[in-house]
């Protein structure tokens, strides 16, 4: 039996169409073992509709404190999806050093002052190279920071089907090279499937690079609505198994533990 965790789901206190509680039962349905939230946090762009404001933060943890404390089938886990902005470590972990997390997913959806997920226009009339370049150099510098427990969908530059025309292994090599350097779990992130790309995070065929770097590994669904918790993970697991993977990572008060994978 898989100890199934899906620790990047959004409710409304961020993007997510629901509140917390609605993600419950769904997620017992789908043998989830432990359930995380893991809202949007996106510091120094002004007010923004999928993100909580920094104020909102400790309501937030409250409220799903008191879930936790209320939930006796599930295990429910407190966290945080967070934007890296290089240059800007120091307020961002003054941001989150304090907070009672169970882990914080960090997330490059910015290259300079664009998003690279809200629209193909961004990628219209530019060097498709260079910007995978830049986005995974950018990703590469979020897990050497030491502020994150994960980094989600890590080549999310992929999002509308965009490809380079160098060879794409020795950026994933350098990622992972980088992401166990520095203690950071990478995700398989199956809401790609839902997304332009139609395909998971990160692409199927480099995540035997993350195996043979020894990179941890956790399974998510970043879903925004009730229904896709835990979206696609058989097929998930099916992948991991495949690439070689033996163990999944799981987290408690920013720790990790590995636990095994059948
Ligand atoms: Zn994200
Ligand atoms: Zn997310």
């Amino acid at each position: 039996m898989i100890y199934k965790t899906d620790y990047h789901i959004h409710s409304w206190f961020s993007d997510g169409k629901s509140a917390p509680e609605d993600y419950i039962a769904p997620a017992v349905a789908a043998g989830i073992k432990e359930l995380g939230f893991s809202e949007h946090l996106t510091l120094f762009k002004g007010f923004l509709e999928w993100s909580m404001d920094s104020p909102d933060v400790e309501r937030y943890i409250g409220h799903i404190k008191a879930l936790k404390e209320n939930t006796r089938n599930i295990i429910v886990k407190t966290g945080l999806e967070v934007d890296f902005f290089p240059g800007k470590e120091k307020e961002i972990l003054g941001c989150i050093r304090n907070a009672d997390l169970d882990y914080v997913i960090g997330s490059v959806h910015y290259l300079g002052e664009s998003t690279v997920d809200l629209g193909p226009e961004f990628y219209e009339g530019k060097n498709i190279n260079d910007l995978f370049e830049a986005y995974f150099n950018q990703v590469t510098e979020a897990a050497a920071s030491g502020l994150f427990d994960i980094i989600a969908h890590c080549d999310l530059i992929r999002i509308y089907g965009y490809k380079p025309t160098i060879d794409q292994e020795p950026l994933y090599r350098k990622l992972a090279k980088s992401f166990k350097l520095h203690d950071v779990a990478f995700e398989l992130n199956t809401n790609g499937r839902n997304r332009p790309i139609g395909d998971f995070y990160p692409e199927r065929q480099f995540l035997k690079i993350f195996r043979e770097e020894g990179v941890p590994v956790c399974v998510n669904s970043d879903a925004h609505m009730p229904s896709r918790v835990g979206q696609y993970f058989d097929e998930a697991y099916n992948l991991l198994r495949k690439a070689g993977f033996t163990e999944m990572a799981v987290f408690s008060k920013r720790e990790r533990f590995m636990v095994p994978f059948k």
